[in-house]
């Protein structure tokens, strides 16, 4: 079958070359679809999640129009804006910018908050010509007047669902008001929800759409099981699964910030060196568990969902889903963490019987019956047969779920 190379999509040489060396063999799904289209300078809606190599897809069609533009930064101002919702994410956009320009002599610069400004002021002196920012700091930066954005052409919403999760919406709109309308503008987002398709027609042109849906689509090459056990079990069964040999290097999910905390605390107790990450920790203690994290000096990474989006590290070995996630989405974007970069991985989860249904909704969104590991799917109720079924039957039915719910 004939497979689009890099050569294809229109990017300059040097580029292309750098793409090389870095051993990208073929442009991912998003890739192949978004750069061409970047390249004719269009607007651009994307609905993709990180893992996709959404950041090439668009970082390379920035610098390839930057590197062709015979412009340098005015000072303090920058030429293209990334805004991303998280500190980790801007931390990691920045760092692939650095890996696909390294052979371009363009200056770009991350600027966020919970940290001093002063060195990020002194990186905004001269100018750069691609700026990632966290819109909170962003703003920060432009009201002291250390950052101006008459300057930019190029404009991307990175993870816009997550953004207005995250209330960032003002922020966005303020920062959206002070760029100049002539530019390029692309938005990314992993869903849809109604307040991203207010914004994207508020700020997009004619866009195209492109979209690769892994939302449904786990990656094949991670190994997906489950155990059926009693909630008061949890512990002890995580315990003794973090114990083992293999599980090497795991992320832990938890469905709240409290509950992850006390979890990496339980866990130190028990002897299995771990961390949390979530939304309640400052940006420095996050960065620190990151960090902590990647470099093996802890094995085990408690997290939510929200603080996980962009954890982008390699040869995580398993995923626990101590609690199912609500949202079925999230199982998805929670085991990608997983199996990345065509590496193996395992996803394993703890279901006790509350989270039944959201298990039901996991695998009628992944179209996959997950396998069971240890202990006995509880039998689900008969369907109903509508109409059929006595009002004492039904008022017994309630009681009997409303027991499960409370487990
Ligand atoms: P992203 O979705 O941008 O976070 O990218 C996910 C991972 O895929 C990153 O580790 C990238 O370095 C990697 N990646 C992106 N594009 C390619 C490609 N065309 N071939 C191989 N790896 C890639």
């Amino acid at each position: 079958m004939h497979k689009t190379t890099f050569n294809c999509l229109g990017l300059t040489k040097r580029i292309v070359q750098t793409l090389k060396k870095q051993q990208y063999a073929f442009p991912t799904p998003i890739q192949e679809k978004a750069i061409p289209l970047l390249i004719e300078r269009n607007d651009l809606l994307g609905i993709a999640q990180t893992g996709t190599g959404k950041t090439a897809a668009f970082g390379l069609p920035i610098l390839h129009h930057l590197s062709l533009e015979e412009k340098r930064p005015v000072a303090k101002s920058t030429r293209a804006l990334i805004l991303a919702p998280t500190r980790e994410l801007a931390v990691q956009i920045g760092d692939a910018l650095k890996v696909y320009g390294r052979d371009i002599p363009l200056r770009h610069t991350v600027v966020f908050g919970g940290v001093g400004q002063n060195a990020q002021v002194t990186a905004m002196r001269r100018g750069v010509d691609i700026l990632v920012a966290t819109p909170g700091r962003l703003l920060d930066l432009f009201n002291q007047k250390h950052i101006r954005l008459d300057f930019v052409s190029y404009f991307v919403l990175d993870e816009a669902d997550r953004m207005l999760d995250m209330g960032f919406i003002h922020d966005v709109q303020k920062i959206t008001a002070l760029l100049p309308t002539e530019r390029q503008t692309l938005l990314f987002s992993a869903t849809m929800p109604p307040g991203v398709i207010r914004l994207a027609n508020k700020i997009l042109h004619n866009p195209k759409e492109v979209s690769v849906a892994p939302t449904a689509t786990p990656v094949k090459t991670v190994e997906q099981k489950v155990i059926f056990i009693d909630r008061e079990k949890k512990r002890s069964c995580l315990v003794k699964l973090l114990q083992e040999a293999t599980f090497d290097r795991v992320i832990v999910f938890t469905r709240t910030k409290h509950k992850a905390g006390k979890l990496a605390e339980q866990l130190t107790k028990s002897g299995i060196k771990s961390d949390s990450l979530h939304g309640d920790k400052s940006q420095s203690a996050r960065q620190k568990a990151l960090d902590l994290f990647k470099s093996g000096k802890v094995s085990v990474l408690v997290a939510t969902d929200i603080a996980s989006r962009g954890i982008d590290v390699d040869d995580v070995t398993h995923v626990i889903n101590y609690e199912l996630p609500m949202v079925p989405e999230d199982y998805v974007h929670r085991i990608g963490r997983t199996a990345r970069a065509g590496a193996s991985g395992s996803a394993l989860s703890l279901c006790d019987k509350s989270e039944i249904p959201h298990l039901t909704k996991i695998e009628q969104l992944i179209k996959t019956k997950i396998e069971i590991l240890e202990g006995e799917r509880p039998q689900s109720d008969p369907p109903e047969r509508s109409g059929k079924i006595s009002k004492k039957k039904r008022k017994k039915r309630k009681k009997s779920f409303k027991k499960i719910v409370n487990f």
